[in-house]
Parts: structure tokens; sequence; C-alpha cells
């Protein structure tokens, strides 16, 4: 019988959740979409100093947001988006209480580690009547002072194992001198350690170079080492794909697993996502903390869709680029992974961000647009049937040319201004508003636009090309002045489908603003 997928994503809530976890926390979840397993979400919280709300949140909403949803982990369950955010300045474990988020759904938790010290102590007491984990009395300055020590000599800088052996006679005086102990995986100092990777093939480690790792603090909270260990023991993951940055740790990991007597599981380690330089990608690239994008009007298809092909392929067959959710659980395969770091490529994402734009139905896309024409001050909502008609054509003027829900704002702000408040990018007013040639045109059009019969396109379009061929000047001569005092700028959708949505009247004031010298 094929052994059932259980894979976990094991984020730390010290941080914005980050474009390289999120592409992470999308392979497990391909993965165990694509093998009908199960993706488990767990919180590391044991560093109680830098859990922030703001970072769980930011990690709970970021996945609900992509559709990753988890099937164990901490239950948001009947939270609504808002209900989930945290209150201004609200602690870490307030916030928890509050939305009780510890309950958890699934029969492996609690899924947050700070509630699962007991378990941690009760590997811990195995592992020292094993033999296999020892005390270690040696105090953090003792062994700062020994380190640096070693480095200055330029020698072997890791833990000498100096606690390794101690006779319970003399563990009796240390504990006497009121020391108190953490404890130390008892390191093999021979052999190799070694895991067929996914994603990296045969990999291997010497034992000699791996120190005997701190398992449990000397304030008896448990490393990440060890509690990673014990958690994905007990939830049973049967595959760890996770970043290569942790991937020293595995061997370490490894050698816990067998001391433990549990099943080692099947480890899969993604290359790094990269900034355009090929360094590791951070906040001076750009954008690195998913809900960023979602504020700036990405949509999250096109995030899935573009963060599932940093680094991986989808194989022959596939049409494209643009995939479905559905098509990319079908075809996920993480022996597919590329080794090398990938890309994180900003312009990319835009195109295929705009890909997902325009294959919006008009009335969906004017909805998710609203929120961004509001926040710039271009509506108030709610809109009247009118109003909403009115956003609806400037939003399909924009649909062909967007890249990303903010960018609504720009392209059709005009559109919104009254004419007294309209602005002229310097371009348009210097080149097309500020000549006399252009002024007498505009003047000529303004005449003709107000004695119009229709004001649809195609008389629009034979006004102006008429007004061209009388004056005998080139048709740009008329389109560029009459888009710089329509819009105040030299781009944006055709000037007869602007014109047309803009009305007569707002052309007219439009027109006579830009001849009154502006
Ligand atoms: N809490 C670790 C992190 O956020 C998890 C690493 C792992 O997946 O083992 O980096």
């Amino acid at each position: 019988m094929a052994t059932l997928v259980r894979v976990r994503m094991a984020p730390s809530p010290t941080g914005p959740f980050h474009v390289g976890s999120v592409r992470t926390a999308l392979f497990n979840y391909l993965f165990a979409r694509g093998r009908g397993g199960t993706f488990v979400l767990r919180i590391e919280d044991t560093d109680q100093a830098r859990n922030t709300a703001a970072s769980l949140w930011s990690t709970l909403a970021g996945l609900r947001w992509l559709g990753l949803e988890w099937d164990e982990g901490p239950s948001i369950r009947g939270l609504s988006d808002e209900d989930l955010q945290p209150l201004p300045n609200e602690s870490y474990n307030d916030y928890l209480t509050r939305l009780n988020l510890s309950a958890g759904s699934g029969e492996h938790g609690p899924y947050f580690q700070s509630q699962r010290l007991s378990l941690y102590s009760n590997a811990i007491e195995e592992l020292l009547d094993k033999g296999a984990a020892y005390h270690c009395y040696c105090s953090p300055e003792e062994l700062k002072t020994r380190r640096e020590e070693l480095e200055a000599r330029k020698g072997d800088s890791r833990y000498d194992g100096r606690c390794r052996d101690l006779t319970p006679e003399r563990e009796q005086v240390l504990r006497e001198e009121g020391r108190r102990p953490a404890v130390r995986f008892r390191m093999p100092k021979e052999g190799v350690t070694a895991w067929d990777d996914l994603v990296r093939g045969q990999t291997e480690f010497q034992n000699s170079e791996l120190e005997d790792l701190v398992l449990q603090k000397s304030d008896g909270f448990p490393t990440y080492n060890f509690a990673v260990v014990i958690d994905d023991a007990l939830m049973e993951i049967t595959h760890v794909l996770r970043g290569e940055d942790g991937i020293s740790n595995t061997p370490k990991q490894i050698l816990l697993y067998q001391a433990l007597g549990k099943p080692v599981p099947v480890f899969a380690h993604v290359p790094l996502l990269l900034g355009k330089d090929r360094s590791k990608l951070s906040k001076r690239h750009g954008a690195t903390a998913l809900l960023d994008f979602r504020d700036k009007g990405f949509l999250p298809e096109a995030m899935v869709n573009a963060l599932s092909l940093l680094g991986w392929s989808p194989g022959e067959g596939a049409e494209g680029e643009v995939l479905s959710m559905e098509a990319l659980v079908q075809r996920f395969q993480p022996e597919a992974i590329n080794k090398s770091g990938a890309i994180f490529d900003y312009e990319k994402l835009e195109w295929m961000n705009g890909e997902y734009l325009r294959k919006l139905d008009l009335d969906e896309l004017v909805e998710l647009c609203l929120p961004f024409l509001a926040t710039a001050g271009c509506i108030t909502l709610p809109l009247s049937s009118e109003q909403r008609h009115r956003a609806r054509q400037a939003v399909s003027l924009a649909q062909e040319r967007m890249k990303s829900l903010s960018d609504v704002v720009q392209q059709t702000n005009f559109f919104f201004s009254p004419t007294d408040q309209l602005s002229y990018e310097d371009k348009a007013r210097d080149k097309w508003l500020s000549n006399q040639e252009s002024l007498k045109v505009l003047a000529d059009l303004r005449d003709r636009l107000a004695s119009l019969s229709s004001f649809d396109h195609n008389s629009l379009e034979s006004v102006v090309r008429g007004l061209s061929e009388e004056m005998g000047v080139s048709a740009s001569k008329v389109i560029h002045p009459t888009r710089a005092a329509l819009s105040g700028r030299t781009w944006g959708p055709g000037l007869f489908e602007l014109m047309e949505l803009l009305g007569r009247e707002r052309c007219l004031e439009r027109l006579d603003r830009a001849c009154a010298g502006i």
C-alpha cells in the first residue's frame, strides 16, 4: 500500500510571511493535494521574545488569501478576514487567546510548539535514559569564552564535549553549584549521515563535522532542531519539503530520528529565491512580504501561478505558463524542482498578473478595483447605480493595460476628477497644450463637438479625421493635443473610447479649460 503523504509547513511567527516561505508552502500544498495527502500547518513559536501577532496573522491571512487551505493546524474557520486581524499593539499570546487559535483542528495537535513543551520533555527523558543525550552544565558565558579562545587560535570552535562523560558525582557537584543544565545530543563521532534528497539527490555529511547539539536549553525550552524532529515524528510527517537554508540541520535531525527509533521522512530541499543580482532575495530587491502584493492589487491566482514557476516547470504538455491551481496540482512533482536558486522576477509577476486581470469578467474586475479607486479618492463608496455604471466604463478602458489592481487608479483617475482639478503631466502640457497651433485645433474641435448630433465612437472619429484633413495637418496633430486636454496625459486608452466615455459635457469643459491656457 502506498504511504499516505503528510507534509507540513512550519513557520516561525517572527516576521512577515515572505514570498520564499510562501513558495515552499505552495510546493507542500501542491504535493499533498496531488497525492491525496494531508497538509499540516504548525507554528514554531518557541522563541517567545520574537513572536508577534502581526507575523502570525500575515501567515494565516496570507495562506487563506492564496487558497492554500491546511487540513490540520490552527483553526480559523468561522473567522472572517476582519476577525483575523490583530488589534493594535496586541501581544502574541493575547492574540492566540482572544481568537482561540490554539484550539486547532486535527488529531495531532496542539499545532503550536509553545503548547507542546511536555512532549519535548518526555522525549528528552527518553534520550537521556537511552544515553543518547547528556546534561551539559557549561554556562553560556563559559561557552562563549571558550569559543572565542578557540577561534583566536584558529582552532575548531565547536563545543568540546567536556560534559559528555561526567560521573554522577561530578554532576551532583555541578548541580549543587546552582547550575541549571542544558541537554545535549551525543553525536556519533564517526560515519556519514546520508539521504536521498528529492531535489538534490544523494546528499551526505560527515558525522565528525557535527557538534553535540543542544536539544533543550537550560530554561527548559527546546531548540529548533529538536522540536522539529519530535513534531515531525509525532505528526507522522512523511515528506519534509523546506528551504535549502536548513540543509546543514538535516543530518543532525536524521541522527535524532534514528536515536528515537522513528522513521526518517523523505527530504526535499528547495533552493532559495534570489534577486536579479543573484543574491538572496531581500527587501532591497523590492517587496518580499506576501500581503504587500495583495495590497498592491495582485490576484492570488496569479501569485500562486507565478510562485509555482520559480524553480519548477510543469514539463511536457503544459500549454504555456498560465496554469490554474488544479493544473498545478496535477502536474507538480518535487523531483522536477530545479537544483539552483530561482530568480524572483517582478516583471514576470506583473506580466502574469496582467494575464489574470484580462481574463476576469468585467464586473468581477470592477468589484476588485472599487476599493483601490475609493482609497485614492476617485470615488466614494457606496456608489449609486449611475456612478457604478461610470466606474464600470472606466475600468473597461483600463483592463487591457493593467498589471495590478492598483494600476486602475493611475489609468483612470483623470476620468473621475472634476475638470478644474484635472492635473496635467509636464509632457502633455509642454508639448501639446502650450502652442498656438494645438490650441487652435482644440478650439475648432470644441465647436464641432458641441454641434455633433451623436456623441459616439464613429462620429467622434470622423470629426477628428475631418478636422485634420480640413486643417491640412496629420491626424496625430489633433489626437495628441486632444488626449492631453481631456486626460492630462500623453498615454492611455483609445481616444474615441475615452471621449465617448467622458461624454460631451465634460469633453467641452476640458477643451475650454485647455484653450483658456493651463
Ligand atoms: N520554523 C522553521 C523556519 O521557519 C521551519 C524550518 C523547517 O521547515 O524545518 O524556518
